[in-house]
């Protein structure tokens, strides 16, 4: 295997790796490990140009950190991506290599599932490296993030309603949720429990009947999802829906979701703010996952208790976002990263001074 380091500007290490044998072409990004090792998935994905794998790999593991930073989980920001098909060219000799592609970082970068890659996949790596998580509990990981994903978005969304009505009392409140998959269907129970009435979309026909009748939520045709009149709008499914087609049909005064990469450009964030509608930031509010995950970090190995009290963190992470939103007067999206930035460069002076004293 050939490993090649890719100089890269604002970036701690960036590898390109060629297996001639078992056909791997893969990059690891490893943007900053300040706050700790980096973490981030392997995604698998059929780029038509290697330039474009290694922009999304810097972009992710960018990402990565702040999503980290402000989840305070003592973790960096790392990505990793395959160039391939995932559905035709996935061999156990690819995955062995990629393994000893991510044993070559001796633990700077931990690798986990991502778009394109399973469990199943994660176990061939892990039976080469150990820098693997996430993986089953049977296997001593931390297991499915699904549940935590959702509780931190139900904590976060609470968050927004008492920035939006000044309490976060849900009951009478209503929320409409756009997919009921893994997280959307936790969080809707907890919305539920919590009082809300909810009304809920998918386009899983079964899935949708199943969980509206589980959430005794009122079912709504996909498109017609953002112009219910509600409180809150959840997005749970797909990225971009917050688009110059879609906002001008929300009525609600808060979006709070789990789904990634919710505004299409970064000008929507403005827009939402120019609306009134408080915006729990997509990566902030779905920290549940990798929280859990960095808990298999603690000394002693994953305990779920601590991980539950943790993703309650995202609640404070949201007000020190609505304040930062606040003051400076900018979109909550921006104020996030403005937060992530700052935690990373306290770190950094923590760092500097910790050695200075040595
Ligand atoms: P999932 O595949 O289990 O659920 C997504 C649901 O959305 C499915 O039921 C699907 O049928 C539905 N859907 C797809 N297109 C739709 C559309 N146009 N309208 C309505 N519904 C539609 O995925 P998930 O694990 O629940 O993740 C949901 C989102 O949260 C994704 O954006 C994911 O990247 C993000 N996320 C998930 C986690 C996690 O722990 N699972 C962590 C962080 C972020």
């Amino acid at each position: 295997m050939e490993i090649k380091r890719i100089p890269t500007e604002g970036y701690e290490e960036v590898y390109c790796a060629t297996d001639e044998r078992t056909g791997l072409k893969a990059f690891v990004a490893v943007h900053d490990t300040t706050l700790g090792p980096a973490l981030g998935g392997c995604r698998m994905w059929h780029y038509s140009r290697d330039e474009d794998a290694v922009t999304d790999a810097l972009r992710l593991a960018r990402g990565m950190t702040y999503k980290s930073a402000v989840a305070r989980t003592g973790l960096g920001g790392g990505k990793a991506v395959i160039v391939g098909d995932p559905k035709t060219q996935k061999t156990e000799a690819l995955f062995r290599a990629m393994g000893r592609f991510v044993h070559t970082l001796a633990g700077r970068y931990t690798t986990a599932e991502d778009v394109g890659t399973n469990e199943a996949d994660m176990l061939i790596l892990r039976e080469v490296t150990p820098y693997v998580s996430g993986l089953p509990r049977i296997k001593g990981g931390s297991g499915d993030p699904s549940p935590f994903t959702a509780l931190g978005c139900f904590v976060g969304l609470l968050g927004a309603v008492e920035e939006a009505f000044g309490s976060d009392d849900l009951n009478g409140k209503t929320v409409a949720i756009q997919g009921v998959g893994n997280v959307g269907y936790h969080l809707g129970k907890h919305l539920r429990d919590a009082g809300a009435k909810l009304y809920v979309t998918d386009v899983n026909e079964q899935r949708l009947e199943d969980a509206a009748e589980e959430l005794g939520a009122t079912i709504v045709d996909p498109r017609e999802i953002y112009s219910v009149d509600c409180d809150v709008f959840s997005p749970n499914a797909l990225g971009a829906v917050i688009n110059d087609r879609t906002i001008g049909q929300l009525k609600c005064k808060v979006v709070a979701g789990g789904a990634n990469n919710q505004l299409a450009e970064e000008r929507h964030g403005d827009a939402l703010l120019e609306r009134g509608i408080v915006y729990d930031p997509d990566f902030v509010i779905n920290a549940g996952g990798i929280i859990n995950v960095s808990v298999e970090f603690m000394p002693g190995g994953y305990d779920e208790e601590a991980s539950l009290k943790r993703v309650h963190n995202i609640r404070q992470a949201m007000k020190d976002i609505f304040a930062t939103a606040r003051a400076q007067q900018i979109p909550t999206s921006k104020a996030a990263i403005v937060l992530a930035e700052k935690i990373v460069a306290e770190g950094r002076r923590k760092a500097a001074s910790e050695g200075a004293e040595l």
